[in-house]
């Protein structure tokens, strides 16, 4: 397969190793408003994907307390979101024989 980025190709775990090395800038992580008042903020973390407008979106730890949490967890973080980002690239862009109109 092939990284969705800059094309490297390698197998799923050397993809996925690469966008964490090379990549992880592309995970955006932010903090939300709380769910109520005095709930701790809700995490995200959200990586586009490159090649259409899909983009994995995610809630990290709705209840963690730690307001440093996306910092100290960022590496776990993109390995998670990468690992989601690589399935949705195997399943929608790593087609054998592209088809003009497959959707549909
Ligand atoms: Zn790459
Ligand atoms: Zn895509």
């Amino acid at each position: 397969m092939r990284c969705p980025f800059c094309g490297l190709e390698g197998h799923h775990r050397a993809v996925h190793a690469h966008l964490v090395r090379e990549h992880g800038d592309r995970v955006v992580m932010s903090e939300g408003k709380p769910v109520r008042e005095g709930a701790a903020p809700v995490l995200t973390y959200e990586v586009r994907c490159p090649l259409c407008e899909f983009s994995v979106k995610r809630i990290v730890n709705p209840r963690g307390q730690d307001p440093r949490f996306l910092e100290e967890n960022a590496a776990e973080i993109r390995l998670v979101a990468f690992d989601q980002l690589l399935y949705h690239v195997e399943a929608a862009h790593a087609a054998p024989a592209p088809e003009p109109a497959a959707q549909g």
